[in-house]
């Protein structure tokens, strides 16, 4: 069957898309073979749909790498927000941590090492190992066999976070009596590892054994 230009100028879109019956494919490729018009238009249609198709492929690429960096964008966002989170809850933690450990008051027991000197006259405690933060103390006179003794008694306190600074290379000077107060005077130094105000002994007849009962450890005499 013969088939006019204007019935396959209808037919070759369908033809060029692969979508027509095979009866029709036959009429096209036998038309072809005899008519260069129809062909060359059917060349002209297959460039246009692979510019098409070019195009068309572009436009898909280009979309999705702007979705990638929308993504990209939304991940590198989630990570800062998520790192200066974790920064600001460590930070915080940390804070919180050392101030408590600051707070946080211990006794510094009697087994530090400490010595009793005279400093430009006046009478010092130093002790190793360990940073006071708070002192108290009692100044009192006992009387033994007879005798006046002028004593004092000194507990410290330090922090957990002392503690944890401290080391056997750290000193710490208390001065338990300056020399224009009386310095000379004290005969004994006592000290409380309870941490506690040192309790007052009434004065009168006491002896050693009354004085470590009220947890004293006598650390310096004259
Ligand atoms: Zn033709």
């Amino acid at each position: 069957m013969k088939c006019s230009c204007e019935i396959i100028k209808d037919l070759l879109p369908l033809y060029v898309d692969h979508v027509c019956s095979d009866e029709s494919i036959e009429l096209i490729d036998q038309h072809l073979l005899e008519c260069e018009k129809c062909k060359s238009y059917m060349n002209s249609l297959r460039e246009s749909q692979d510019v098409e198709t070019a195009a068309y492929d572009e436009e898909k690429e280009s979309r999705k790498v702007k979705m990638m960096l929308r993504m990209k964008k939304k991940i590198l966002f989630r990570n800062i927000l998520v790192a200066t989170f974790t920064v600001l809850i460590l930070g915080a933690a940390c804070t919180s941590a050392i101030h408590y450990l600051k707070r946080t008051t211990v006794p510094i027991p009697e087994t530090k090492p400490m010595e009793v000197i005279y400093e430009n006259g006046d009478l010092v405690l130093n002790i190793t190992d360990a940073i006071w933060s708070d002192v108290s103390g009692v100044r009192f006179t006992l009387t033994e066999d007879g005798k006046s003794y002028e004593c004092v008694a000194v507990a410290m306190n330090t922090s957990k976070w002392n503690e944890l600074i401290s080391s056997d290379k750290t000193c710490s000077k208390y001065t338990i009596a300056y020399s224009e107060k009386g310095a000379n005077e004290i005969d004994r130094v006592y000290y409380s590892g309870d941490g506690k105000d040192p309790e007052y002994p009434h004065n009168g007849e006491l002896n050693e054994n009354d004085i470590q009962a009220l947890g004293y450890t006598l650390v310096w005499s004259k």
